[in-house]
């Protein structure tokens, strides 16, 4: 019996595939057998030999510039004669209060975490309808779902991303497109986490502090790891979730559910 989470012949275009979440993710999808090409307009050496040990293509774009984008979308669909998934995971963070926030700095985030899912979606649909159909993954964030008081321009960004999920779920699904967003909480092993961390004045109370944040972190004693997002990923591009379209899947530990217990 095949496996419902095989994507034998399936091509892939992850974005921010360079590390973190992106990373696992592209490697998990090669290793169900998916052609995979990965975007990033950060590729270290170590990352690019990594990705091409699983025999991941990866290329340098910036998500915020519409014509990279296209180019990433369409080589990977000419070079392989379809395009079956599209993960818009690039992401930055963007930790200041609205009176320290620049314009540049609005439009360096809600470029990157959200006009690039609709620009990268807009390219790809054309590509998947001729594949029969296809999925799209947003990376969203619990931010998404209940925003934050210290990162309010990250939290409306993720917010918007999981309206544009949920809006262009309704829009193609007569496609056979499905269209959803995860919604992780800390996830440890990422540049986006070791870099809070490293910003931290006190690492560790700051790394208890995120577990602390949600229940099954605290039950755990860790953060969620990549692959743990990754296999999410998996699942929502698999033919397992053909009827699932237009979700916010949290994968949180429970840290969205309310305020959890003291430690
Ligand atoms: P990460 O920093 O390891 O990965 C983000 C990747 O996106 C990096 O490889 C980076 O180079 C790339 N990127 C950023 N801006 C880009 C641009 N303009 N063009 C191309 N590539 C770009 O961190 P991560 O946690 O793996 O982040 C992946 C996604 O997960 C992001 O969307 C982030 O918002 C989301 N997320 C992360 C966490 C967490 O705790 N780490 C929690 C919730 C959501």
């Amino acid at each position: 019996m095949t496996s419902l989470a095989t994507l034998s012949g399936r091509v892939a275009v992850i974005t921010g595939g360079a590390s973190g979440i992106g990373q696992a993710t592209a490697i998990l999808f090669a290793q169900h057998g998916a052609r995979v090409f990965v975007g990033d307009y950060r590729l270290s050496r170590e990352s690019e030999q990594t990705l091409a040990s699983h025999g991941i293509r990866a290329s340098a774009c910036d998500v915020r510039n519409v014509a990279e984008l296209q180019r990433l979308v369409d080589q990977a669909a000419t070079t392989s004669g379809r395009l079956d998934i599209l993960v818009n995971n690039a992401g930055i963070g963007m930790v200041k209060q609205i009176q320290e926030v620049s314009e540049e700095d609005w439009d360096n985030c809600l470029d990157t975490n959200f006009k690039a899912a609709f620009f990268g979606a807009k390219f790809a649909i054309p590509h998947l309808i001729r594949s029969g159909g296809g999925s799209i993954v947003n990376t969203a964030s619990n931010a998404g779902l209940l925003p934050r008081a210290h990162d309010p321009v990250y939290s409306i960004s993720k917010m918007a991303l999981i309206g544009l999920t949920k809006s262009l779920a309704l829009c193609h699904a007569k496609d056979r497109i499905r269209v959803n967003s995860v919604c992780p909480g800390p996830v440890c092993d990422t540049g986006m986490m070791n870099a809070d961390l490293e910003a931290a004045a006190d690492r560790a109370a700051t790394e208890q502090r995120f577990i602390a944040a949600s229940p099954l972190a605290q039950a755990f004693g860790r953060m969620s790891r990549p692959d743990e997002i990754a296999a999410a990923i998996l699942y929502l591009v698999s033919d397992a979730a053909c009827m699932v379209t237009g979700t916010a899947l949290a994968i949180d530990g429970g840290k969205s559910l309310g305020v959890p217990p003291s430690l």
